[in-house]
């Protein structure tokens, strides 16, 4: 709006530059996250272009999108961390963990018979208690405390509670029930 409020280019030419790198990018099943990295590296690329030949009229067709593409990739990784820990790239997670007691790496799968919610998948971590064959010893289960599921009851909802738990607010504590 301000771009165009202050007579800097079209509207034509600048709503074609947000579809073809913010919409477009969302359509391909990106993340929001991974548009908006990519639109901040498009300025990038506008702002110091040593020719001073790039503007929003054609940057996005100049090509290349699939190399600064995955950079927004590997951008969003690493501002993103809503979980916290170590940056992780979405589908690099089982190959990049790091175990630090054994060469073992998660499998990405977990013990649901185990009554214990497993504290790194609700943390956002990669899981360090594995079995040999990668697969985490506790359930990938929320680990939320709450009230009214006995002593030191957890939610134990399919979801990590570092993502959000949606049990009851009201039943939810900070330390296990008594
Ligand atoms: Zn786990
Ligand atoms: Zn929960």
């Amino acid at each position: 709006m301000t771009i165009i409020a202050l007579g800097l280019a079209s509207a034509t030419i600048v709503l074609k530059f947000m579809d073809d790198v913010v919409f477009a990018t969302i359509r391909m099943k990106e993340t929001f996250r991974v548009a908006h990295e990519l639109f901040i590296i498009y300025l990038r690329e506008m702002d110091f272009d040593p020719a001073r030949a790039l503007h929003m009229g054609n940057v996005f067709r100049r090509g290349g999108q699939d190399t600064l593409l995955s950079e927004a990739r590997r951008n969003a990784a690493a501002s993103f961390r809503t979980c916290g820990g170590t940056p992780q790239l979405d589908g690099a997670k089982k190959s990049d963990a790091k175990n630090p007691k054994t060469d073992t790496k998660p499998n990405g799968k977990s013990d649901d018979s185990s009554k214990k919610p497993c504290p790194d998948f609700n943390a956002g971590r990669p899981c360090k208690k594995l079995k040999p064959d990668g697969t985490c010893v506790f359930a990938h289960r929320c680990n939320q405390f709450v009230s009214d599921k006995g002593p030191g009851g957890y939610c134990f909802g399919v979801h990590a509670r570092c993502t959000g738990c949606d049990y009851d607010a009201a039943k939810k504590l900070r330390a296990p029930a008594a």
